[in-house]
């Protein structure tokens, strides 16, 4: 089969390579589309310790169900060969205290299938039965591809809590900034605030419903504090993750309120402290989602509640190296891009 392999930094090619048979708890997919996730393109260039070259990446797939597993049926008796399916790429050990609590996600002996194995920017990817959702009836496959992604955005819009009537700031118009968004109005925000640099992804947060700031002609924490008669948003969402984003964060929330991180962009950044204890402000981190979010984020593609479009491109799988590079230098008006492994 054709896989996209990552060899070396800012270096992905083509390979022939074994095409993948499943263990027996596991099943085989076809894969139809799978998105680039942000997190690789830091990957891409050598900066992630999680990914290690040479490595097929990519988590954000739907695909076909080709073979099964023995055992795989009694895993997930939801499966079947033929059946139309997406993955939640974030193995788990099912016994551990975060699983036993529901947050698989943050399971002590996590796997993610396009870093720990194998990932869908090939024509065929293995996954374990446990890890795999039937699309809703009707879904189109490039749109159960988003399901990932889109369960990122439930869960902050799950740590933001009771947001009714409230103000909201989310920092960051890249996907995940543009999922939280469409979350937090969902969970019936009053208004949001979206602030961004590049104003192609400023207009698209602009157009599901943010109110746009671009932060090099206004000052953000001012507009967000004079729209709340000076005390500041209830919840703000770091979905850039710089020092100076997180800070924002900070400043812009009000006392009490909740201060959500989820952009990696820099490991480590100077944080105000002691603002952060003499307002009582929560910071909570926020990390990929639970099985439960997954399901959530499933159902919300569903109903149409939640979309990247028209903002998705497709390309074929051979031309990714390409679309990381533009991800990374150029991004523009591109939500998601979607890479097609078959012919
Ligand atoms: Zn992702
Ligand atoms: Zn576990």
């Amino acid at each position: 089969m054709k896989a996209l392999v990552w060899e070396a930094p800012r270096t992905m090619v083509m390979r022939e390579q074994a095409q993948p048979h499943a263990e027996a708890d596991e099943v085989v997919v076809k894969v139809a589309y799978a998105g680039i996730c942000g997190s690789e393109l830091s990957g891409y260039l050598g900066h992630n310790a999680l990914r290690v070259p040479p490595l097929v990446m990519g988590h954000e797939f739907a695909g076909e169900i080709v073979e099964v597993g023995e055992s795989a049926a009694q895993r997930n008796p939801a499966i079947a060969k033929g059946q139309l399916v997406t993955v939640n790429p974030l193995g788990y050990c099912g016994v551990c205290e975060f699983c036993k609590r529901g947050l698989n996600q943050l399971c002590v002996k996590r796997k993610l299938i396009g870093a720990h194995r194998p990932g869908a920017f090939a024509e065929y990817v293995t996954a374990p039965a446990e890890l795999v959702s039937p699309l809703p009836e009707g879904m189109p496959l490039r749109v159960g591809a988003l399901t990932e992604p889109v369960a990122c955005g439930v869960r902050i819009g799950e740590l933001a809590g009771d947001v009714q009537g409230e103000v909201c700031l989310v920092i960051g118009a890249g996907p995940i900034g543009l999922l939280a968004i469409q979350a937090l109005i969902h969970q019936g925000a009053a208004r949001i605030f979206v602030a961004e640099l590049d104003e192609e992804r400023l207009a698209m947060g602009a157009a599901i419903g943010g109110e746009a700031l671009n932060p090099k002609q206004v000052d953000v924490v001012q507009v967000v504090r004079e729209a709340t008669g000076g005390l500041g948003a209830a919840v703000t969402i770091d979905a850039v993750g710089t020092a100076k984003t997180r800070q924002q964060c900070v400043s812009a929330v009000r006392s009490t309120g909740t201060v959500i991180l989820s952009g990696l962009h820099e490991e480590s950044s100077v944080m105000p402290a002691a603002e952060i204890i003499r307002r009582e402000i929560v910071v909570r981190g926020s990390f990929a989602y639970s099985p439960a979010n997954f399901a959530e984020a499933l159902r919300l593609l569903a109903e149409g509640t939640i979309r990247l479009d028209p903002w998705i491109i497709e390309a074929p799988l051979a031309e990714g190296g390409q679309w990381f590079d533009r991800l990374i230098d150029a991004p523009g008006n591109v939500a998601k891009v979607l890479l097609i492994p078959q012919d």
